[in-house]
């Protein structure tokens, strides 16, 4: 039994908001005052404060993580016949983007220890088909770039960063997520550590010329206006999203510490009921983790009885992501299926995340641990 049950939501979004109000309102009035909602210079403001923070040489703006992920691929000139290598255990949207321009997404297995893909198979899995690889930060934690980036470059390939859970993340060599790839890709959806009023993404490339043609195609490809030589669409971030984006990048480095401190309690908590069925996330050594999501792995055999515990007495928790992506139906043409990426596929049976929300309190923690034990019989 824990010492004390509280209620333990999955995020506390609101908790957030009471801290910001009094910042968010003002300028949610002045773009309001203006009544200029498509780009403008919150955009444009916004595009500079990504860029800089990122360390990369431009950002731009767009409607999603996934519209990012589309339409960095599509400047990139991927279609039909083209093969893009990335990991199967991600969210829908890296593969979604790769099959929605009519390319092949090629999966590499992932380490069992970070839960990113496995570097060292990638090579295996090059073609002469083969246009750009997709590693994704997953869960907030970078990806060896350095050995990625060696890799791409014998084989003459980009790397698209999926740095959508990991905006800040470092890796060892001190390089950021967003300034290490040939362009990399962020969501500002609101579960993000850097969360819009809605939805929102960005692209970042050191690339000039790769940006200049990014922010022509997010508009309809249409420079000067009327006169379209690129196709592309409306990929536009708008105006409020920005305003309100600018505001919380200000606490972003604050928060993430929030994040790091809850996963060390964590760790001592855990540490301290000594259970031998669960594992707890593993930091690559020198990587700065921003823990979007803090992830254990228990028996599979009990999981799902562990998230229902854990619901039961109102502790938010959340299996990402129960399906591997080369098991999903809708992937069925590419002709993958179960033990094609064991790896992946018993990450998906074995994690669950747990609340790292930068606001929680010790209490919280405590309960959220104590659950967990109470459970697995600590
Ligand atoms: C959230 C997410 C996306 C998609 O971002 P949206 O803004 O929700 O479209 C893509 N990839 C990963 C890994 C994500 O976590």
């Amino acid at each position: 039994m824990p010492a004390t049950r509280v209620k333990v939501p999955l995020l506390d979004l609101k908790a957030q908001y009471a801290t910001l109000r009094d910042e968010i309102r003002p300028v949610v009035d002045e773009v309001f005052e203006s009544q200029w909602f498509i780009g403008g210079p919150h955009v444009t403001g916004l595009e500079s404060e990504v860029a800089a923070y990122t360390g990369a040489k431009a950002a731009v703006g767009c409607t999603s993580g996934s519209d990012a992920l589309l339409l960095a691929m599509w400047a990139l000139g991927i279609g039909p016949g083209d093969e893009v290598i990335t990991t199967p255990y991600t969210f829908f949207a890296t593969v979604g983007s790769i099959v929605r321009l009519g390319a092949t997404p090629v999966f590499v297995d992932i380490e069992p220890d970070t839960y990113n893909i496995d570097i060292g198979r990638i090579a295996g899995a090059i073609t002469e088909r083969t246009k750009a690889i997709i590693p994704v930060h997953l869960f907030g934690q970078c990806v060896d770039m350095t050995k990625l980036a060696q890799i791409a470059c014998d084989a003459n390939l980009p790397v698209i960063e999926d740095a959508a859970q990991a905006i800040g993340t470092r890796d060892a060599g001190g390089g950021k997520a967003g300034s290490m790839g040939a362009v990399a890709c962020f969501s500002f959806f609101p579960s993000k550590n850097l969360g819009g009023a809605g939805d929102g993404g960005m692209v970042t490339t050191n690339d000039e010329d790769l940006a200049h043609k990014l922010a022509v195609m997010r508009n309809h490809g249409m420079e000067p206006k009327y006169h379209h030589q690129l196709m592309g669409g409306n990929f536009r971030l708008d105006a409020l999203q920005a305003a309100v984006l600018r505001v919380k990048l200000k606490h972003l480095d604050a928060w993430h510490e929030g994040r790091r401190t809850n996963a060390a309690d964590y760790r001592r908590l855990f540490a301290e009921k000594g259970l031998a069925e669960i594992t707890l996330p593993t930091e690559r050594d020198g990587v700065y983790h921003i823990y979007n999501q803090f992830v254990i792995r228990v028996p599979a055999a009990r999981r799902d009885a562990l998230v229902e515990h854990m619901h039961e007495h109102d502790i938010g928790c959340e299996v990402y992501y129960p399906i591997s992506c080369h098991q999903q139906e809708c992937f069925a043409e590419f002709g993958y299926g179960a033990g094609d990426f064991p790896e992946s596929e018993r990450a998906a049976a074995e994690t669950l995340a747990l609340p790292i929300y930068p606001e929680l309190t010790d209490e919280q923690k405590a309960c959220v641990v104590d659950t967990v034990a109470e459970f697995l019989g600590g």
